[in-house]
């Protein structure tokens, strides 16, 4: 690392006394969402911080048996951000991951990315709940009720979302660290919005709720939107928003995003909240 930031020195591109870049790992190559298009997005929009260097670990396609040789190396990672939602990884994949995280590293999942994985207890105690392929046995609902986070063991399928529209997000853990200076609400982008999630449930705080109207054929409950969770020594920052480029325009998004990522690397946020943040009665786009 040491000869990684003496040669960004040199290269102009750091200047001596500013901190070494966070290394982060973007995880795509599957998903039943246009991951094509998302990871440049992503890729922009943490790098415009200036906090970090991006890299991008492509998997090879469902039907290709070389998935079982993608051994990204997570530990050379501060943070991984996880673009994918497909085929089960190899075993010595899953294995190292878990030790990455469980270490202390950083993780990272955006909206479909929850959707992975349905049969892997790690990955499903990392993120907490997910969606699509789970049921009662995976855990509870997670919901926000009467002032608090609650679960609720009702059986029930796991995964859905209504029609997309623009939704208010409600901060709920004013004083984490992602969610510090945020406005209390601010008007998301036309996304989807993610309800009836339920997993493990562990370790996890919610960061901040939409309510998932029945007119748009939501649940009609407080769901949760962002999540901090702990796992091991590692921190991980569940994201249910970014369906696609268009939902990912929302300063409200990118911010978030740029917040959370720095706090899974670091357990802290050094960034100031832009001017053009999203009010609770416009959405703000770029
Ligand atoms: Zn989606």
């Amino acid at each position: 690392m040491k000869t990684l930031f003496a040669a960004l020195v040199l290269a102009g591109s750091l200047l001596p006394g500013q901190a070494e870049p966070l290394r982060a790992l973007i995880v795509d190559g599957q998903n039943n969402h246009d991951w094509k298009a998302t990871t440049p997005v992503l890729k922009k929009a943490l790098e415009e911080t200036g906090l970090f260097t991006v890299e991008v670990a492509t998997a090879p396609g469902e039907n290709n048996a070389s998935l079982a040789a993608f051994k990204p190396d997570f530990a050379k990672y501060k943070v991984i951000v996880m673009n994918y939602n497909g085929a089960m990884w190899s075993e010595a994949t899953r294995k190292a991951f878990e030790d990455y995280v469980s270490g202390g590293g950083g993780l990272v999942t955006v909206h479909a990315a929850d959707n992975s994985f349905a049969a892997w207890p790690a990955y499903n105690e990392m993120i907490a709940v997910g969606g699509w392929d789970r049921d009662e046995k995976s855990g509870p609902y997670l919901r926000w009720r009467e002032g608090k986070q609650v679960v609720d063991d009702k059986p029930g399928p796991a995964g859905h979302h209504g029609a997309q529209h623009e939704f208010l997000v409600v901060t709920r853990a004013p004083k984490h660290p992602i969610m510090a200076g945020l406005p209390a609400e601010w008007l998301h982008a036309k996304d989807e919005l993610y309800d009836f999630m339920r997993g493990p449930a562990k370790n996890a705080t919610i960061l901040a709720t939409a309510f998932a109207d029945p007119k748009q054929g939501g649940s009609g409950e407080n769901e949760p939107q962002l999540l901090a969770i702990s796992y091991g020594k590692g921190r991980v920052f569940h994201d249910m928003l970014g369906h696609g480029p268009e939902a990912m325009k929302c300063v409200g998004f990118i911010t978030t995003l740029q917040r959370g990522t720095e706090w899974a690397a670091t357990g802290k946020v050094t960034q100031k909240v832009p001017a053009d943040f999203p009010k609770a009665d416009a959405v703000s786009l770029r």
